[in-house]
């Protein structure tokens, strides 16, 4: 047997459902049957696959977590791949992972399978692991492996794969699993895309470690996952903001009758938690409005697992991330290198068992990335009474400008409150006389119409002169990622072909 923890747990839940995925139901027994079935599969006349680096590309389902788990059990490190990936997205994972096998979901393999003939990598299909020996031995993976490699895009350059070990990855599930009180009675829904930690570690590493039931569908959609709301004895949820808001406008626009059955469906869920970016503060009430849900908002990155939590039990301050989760350690330093002071803003440092590695292949990054093992996160956050409020990236939400250093995040949150406004990014624009101008990328509501000159007005009533945007670009919606997370130097960048159209 394994002796990687999330797998021997497994066993003690043997006939409890671990997952629910196509209609079908899973058992803790079946998983580790059929994990072990791709993993005889994936060894085929080797003893440990030592760290090769194994490609999965799955949508959200049972054999996604079966052959994640798959991979773990051969002594492979798991790169799993983003699925709404185009070719030379996936190709640079492939070049850059070094990757020896890949395995796909019948949806992509007609898709990834001559990619990786063509180059050179080996592919495991569904019939190879259907006819392997689930009895076979497996090698001894301890803490110390390396398990996972995710690509995180970087603000500047090429993403980096963030790897992790096994015993990282424990550290990451447990203090969730602590935090939040994860039970073998918990039901969660997961529809994230999985080649990122938030559906990976808070969603199905924390349920599979729990001896919950992890209902998955392949992707979001608000309807379907109403649906699920009513249909499903869910206990929890967890989503990014733009999920929330997407359910929020699915929600207002349901008839009466619709509302209030959805409205109701949310009464039986325990916790609803939102993060992997900012929850603005009227989506937060939003929300609480049509589920009776305050949602519990957390901070964490892809390097780190999960750092800064709200409470379980406890109030929860709006536009706040809560405070330390157990065994992680933070603090806040200033641009001279050392500790601030309480009330003053500074780069989240971490140290902890649930950081990261090493970025693969990239030992100078991964230096420059630590000072004195503290790994330096490039967010800026004030505390008070150890409740942090994140005021953003250093690199792109953090603006420069007259001498000030002004909080992208916060001018957001001012704009959001006009009733024009849908959405909104802010990001400073290089400039000659002011290092950087404040400018905005606004989506108005329908048929909404917003003079830049009354805005301009507006936001000096409410902010600072230097906080006050002075550029105005309007756009039909925001670039976003795949996690739904807005691309900040997008923005920058159709700033910049704006500024040179005019
Ligand atoms: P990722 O590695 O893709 O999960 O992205 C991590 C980044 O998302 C962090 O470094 C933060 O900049 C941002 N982030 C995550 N959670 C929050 C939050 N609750 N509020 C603001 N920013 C967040």
């Amino acid at each position: 047997m394994s002796s990687i923890p999330l797998i021997t747990r497994a066993a003690q839940h043997g006939e409890h459902t671990a997952i629910l995925s196509e209609g079908k139901s899973f058992t803790y027994a079946a998983l580790l049957t059929d994990s072990a079935k791709v993993a005889a599969a994936l060894l085929d006349g080797v003893k440990d696959l030592d760290e090769v680096r194994v490609a999965i590309l799955f949508p959200s389902g049972y054999d996604y977590v079966r052959t994640q788990w798959g991979v773990w059990r051969a002594g492979g490190i798991a790169v799993p791949l983003c699925t709404t990936h185009p070719r030379p997205e996936l190709e640079y994972v492939l070049a850059d992972a070094e990757v020896g096998v890949v395995i796909a979901h019948a949806e992509y393999a007609e898709f990834l399978y001559p990619i990786a003939e063509e180059m050179g990598i080996r592919v495991v299909t569904t019939e190879a692991i259907e006819q392997a020996d689930a009895d076979r031995a497996l090698p001894e993976v301890g803490g110390a492996r390396r398990a996972m490699i995710l690509y995180t895009s970087g603000t500047t350059g090429k993403p980096k794969g963030v790897v992790t070990t096994h015993a990282n990855i424990e550290a990451q599930i447990a203090t969730l699993v602590d935090a939040w009180g994860w039970q073998a009675d918990d039901h969660i829904l997961q529809m994230l895309p999985l080649h990122h930690i938030h559906g990976i570690i808070n969603v199905c590493g924390c349920a599979l470690w729990s001896g919950a039931v992890c209902d998955m569908i392949p992707r979001f959609d608000a309807e379907t996952v109403w649906k699920r709301f009513v249909e499903t004895n869910l206990t929890l949820f967890m989503a990014v903001p733009t999920i929330y808001a997407k359910l929020a406008a699915a929600w207002e626009a349901a008839s009466p009758e619709t509302q209030r059955e959805w409205s109701e469906a949310c009464k039986k869920f325990r916790l609803m938690v939102s993060g992997s970016a900012a929850l603005p503060v009227p989506m937060l009430e939003r929300w609480e409005t049509i589920s009776g849900h305050r949602l519990l908002e957390r901070y964490g990155m892809t390097e780190i697992g999960m750092a800064l939590s709200n409470p379980l039990k406890g109030e929860r301050l709006a536009g706040h991330v809560g405070a330390p989760l157990p065994g992680v350690s933070i603090r806040l330093v200033g641009e001279g290198g050392n500790s601030v002071v309480e009330g003053a803003d500074g780069e989240i440092q971490i140290k902890g068992p649930s950081v990261f590695n090493e970025y693969w292949k990239r030992p100078e990054v991964t230096e420059e990335s630590f000072v004195d093992g503290w790994f330096k996160s490039g967010d800026i956050a004030i505390a008070k009474n150890d409740i942090y409020r994140i005021l953003g990236r250093n690199s792109v939400d953090i603006i420069k400008t007259g001498g000030y250093k002004v909080s992208a995040l916060e001018i957001e949150e001012v704009l959001r409150n006009h009733e024009a406004i849908a959405e909104c990014a802010v990001v400073g624009m290089p400039d000659e006389e002011w290092g950087e101008v404040v400018s905005a990328a606004l989506v108005l509501k329908d048929s909404a119409a917003l003079e830049s000159a009354a805005l301009r007005g507006w936001c000096k009533e409410r902010l600072a002169p230097y906080k006050s945007p002075t550029k105005f670009l309007y756009l039909d919606a925001l670039p976003r990622n795949a996690m739904g997370k807005v691309t900040k130097p997008d923005i920058s960048a159709l700033f910049a072909a704006d500024g040179e159209a005019s």
